[in-house]
Order: C-alpha cells, then sequence, then structure tokens
C-alpha cells in the first residue's frame, strides 16, 4: 500500500477552510497553522496540566510508573500522530484532537464519570466527558480578553464531540453546528482508535507492574499478545521475561497501528471515497480495525475488564471514589454557598446541579479528596 494514499480526504486547515474558522477575530500567525495554533492553546489550558494529577486506572499511591491522564494522552498523541502521517491525512488535527481527547474527564478515571453521570441523573441531567470538554473549551478557560474560552477552531471542537460517538441532532439542537448528521473527518475517526490501542497496550503494562496481572495468565487469555510474545522469543533467545513481555507489547502496538492504517486505506478506497465531503458523507465510519484484529481487540478488552477493572482492589478503590465524588455533589448541591464564588455566580443561570458536576469534574483526584477530608463527610 502506498502510503500518504488518503491526502485528498484530509482536511486542509489553510485561511481558506471554514473549519479551520474561529467564532472570534484572531490575529494572524505567520509560523503556525490554525491547528498548530489549537494544539498550542490546549496544551497551555489549565485543564490540560490536571490530568497530570487524574487517574487513568491506577493511582499513583503505589508506584511512579503508572500511566496518568496526562501521559495516557501524550501516548494518544504520538499514535494518532503517526496514523494521520501515514495516511497522509491532517497530522496537525489529528495530534491537537488527541491531546484534547480526555480533557472533560471528572477525578478517578472512569469510576469518577459514573458517580458524576449518576448524580445528575437524580436532577435530570446526564455528564458526558466530551460536551463537557466542550464546556472547558468554550468557558472555563480564561486566557483572552475579548472572550472567554480558548476560541478554537470549527474543526477542532467538532472532533471534540465527535470523536468517540454520534450525537443524535434531534435530542443536541444546542450542537447544530457540528454536523450531526454527517462522520466526522478521518482525522477525529481515528482517535478513538488510537485511544483504544494506547490504553490497551499501556493498561497491561501497567497491570503487570501493579502485580494484579501474572504474565502467564495474560498470555494464556489474549491471543494477540501470546503470538507476539512468541515472535519475540524466538528472537531472543535467554531473554528475561520483562524484556520479552516489553518487545511483545511493542509488537501488539504497532500491529494493531498497521492493521489500522490498511483497514482505513482499504475500506476508504474501496468504498470510492476520494474527498473530505465523500467521508462525510458516507454512511459509516472508515476508520476501523480489520475483523480479526477486531475479534482480538474485544477479546483483549474483556480480559482487562475480568481480571484487572473488576478486580477487588481497584473495585475497593472505584467504590471509595464513587463515594467522595457523590457526597461532595449532595453536599455542594444542598448548600450551594459553599462554593468558591465563581462557581455559585453560575448557579442562577446553570442551575446548581450542573454548576457542581463542572466544578467536582475539573478537580484532580488529590484535590477532591482533600476537599472530602476537610468536610469531614
Ligand atoms: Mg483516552
Amino acid at each position: 500500500m502506498e502510503l500518504a494514499c488518503l491526502k485528498s480526504c484530509a482536511v486542509i486547515g489553510d485561511e481558506h477552510d471554514p473549519l479551520a474558522r474561529r467564532d472570534f477575530p484572531a490575529p494572524h500567525r505567520p509560523y503556525r497553522t490554525a491547528f498548530q495554533r489549537d494544539r498550542d492553546r490546549i496544551v497551555q489550558a489549565r485543564a490540560f496540566r490536571r490530568l497530570a494529577g487524574k487517574t487513568q486506572v491506577f493511582t499513583s499511591r503505589s508506584s511512579d510508573h503508572f500511566r496518568s491522564r496526562l501521559t495516557h494522552t501524550m501516548e494518544v498523541a504520538q499514535i494518532a500522530r503517526n496514523i494521520a502521517t501515514a495516511l497522509g491525512l491532517n497530522e496537525d488535527l489529528a495530534e491537537t484532537l488527541a491531546l484534547v481527547h480526555d480533557i472533560g474527564h471528572p477525578p478517578f478515571g472512569h469510576a469518577g464519570e459514573r458517580a458524576l453521570d449518576k448524580c445528575l441523573q437524580r436532577h435530570g441531567l446526564r455528564f458526558d466527558h466530551n460536551l463537557h470538554a466542550l464546556r472547558i473549551v468554550e468557558h472555563f478557560e480564561l486566557r483572552y480578553a475579548a472572550h472567554r474560552g480558548l476560541n478554537l477552531t470549527l474543526g477542532v471542537r467538532e472532533g471534540i464531540i465527535k470523536h468517540s460517538r454520534d450525537y443524535d441532532a434531534a435530542k443536541y439542537p444546542e450542537l447544530a453546528a457540528y454536523f450531526l448528521h454527517q462522520r466526522p473527518p478521518l482525522e477525529a475517526q481515528i482517535i478513538d482508535l488510537a485511544d483504544e490501542i494506547a490504553y490497551l497496550t499501556a493498561d497491561l503494562d501497567d497491570g503487570i507492574e501493579s502485580g494484579m496481572l501474572e504474565l502467564p495468565h495474560v498470555l494464556e487469555h489474549i491471543a494477540v499478545l501470546r503470538r507476539c510474545y512468541r515472535v519475540v522469543e524466538a528472537e531472543h533467545e535467554g531473554v528475561a521475561e520483562k524484556f520479552l513481555f516489553h518487545e511483545a507489547l511493542q509488537l501488539m502496538m504497532h500491529a494493531l497501528v498497521d492493521d489500522l492504517i490498511q483497514q482505513t486505506a482499504r475500506l476508504t478506497q474501496n468504498a470510492g471515497i476520494h474527498t473530505l465531503a465523500g467521508v462525510r458523507q458516507h454512511p459509516v465510519r472508515v476508520a476501523v480495525f480489520s475483523a480479526q484484529t477486531e475479534a482480538g481487540r474485544l477479546q483483549e478488552k474483556e480480559y482487562l475488564y475480568d481480571f484487572l477493572y473488576t478486580n477487588d482492589e481497584l473495585t475497593r478503590e472505584h467504590d471509595r471514589a464513587e463515594e467522595v465524588v457523590t457526597r461532595l455533589f449532595d453536599y455542594w448541591v444542598n448548600d450551594p454557598s459553599q462554593l468558591p464564588s465563581a462557581h455559585f455566580a453560575q448557579v442562577q443561570t446553570e442551575g446548581v446541579a450542573r454548576v457542581v458536576a463542572d466544578y467536582i469534574a475539573g478537580m484532580t483526584d488529590s484535590f477532591i479528596l482533600a476537599q472530602f477530608e476537610e468536610r469531614k463527610l
């Protein structure tokens, strides 16, 4: 397969491209493209820095080597950029979307998100991390004199919402500007899969590091890693297990990336898609794994769910996280005057439940734990 074969489908992102448009005029910067500027705005955002203090899967209490949401984000950006480069897509847009893809996540990983969603449901609302990410970049980041938010391009805001799921236009009229009837560009489509590749690899690594997973058990149950392990074992006779494991993880990651590149190129070409409009109008997303790799991915995901994410120690941590989030949510909803004044000022217009959820969602793990301790709830 020829590299860069989907160049004609890429988002262009120059000054004539509507996807490079911003809501507020911004001074011309000759040395950076519109999406490079968005990348820089995201990296400079407070919400981005807070990713360092948010759990990916493991809290940092038992090892300094576990991924945080920030280092996970950097791994996704690396993978997404490589895939975009290989396919001839707009690598600046792909990298930017990867860097922002988890910015809307609350503290305590998925346990925190579940708890916040449950709390909001009691008030007839929902928590959705993509929509929360949009609120962060449009309202909560305060860096510019003329407007709230980061004033990101339309293409980046569309990707923030649509990289991992589709939204029904009838249910989300407020998102009408984001082409809800159309598929997102390929640069956004690859983000969710780059995310999968990153965490499928990293969670095995951190799982073994934590001692919660044992390599023989992993190899017995995950065929794709077992195949990679056999290959590196044959190449490096007599080498210690931990080196072989890391070589096997790298090989697995390359295999997943390679499969995604090949399959996306194949499907796009077979569907006769040669333009961004063609990508958008196609009935389904074309960035996917092949059927065989998809089956291997599901097997691994199921394994991680059964033996890692739901093991006793992590379940205890998740229960504790849900308790902390829920009690603090109820505390502030019942007495919003205890909120910091900038948040309290939003209660009239946004409603107390949404304001409290926004406040909690922005917290790092350590900050929310300190809030909880301080109030002796
Ligand atoms: Mg992620």
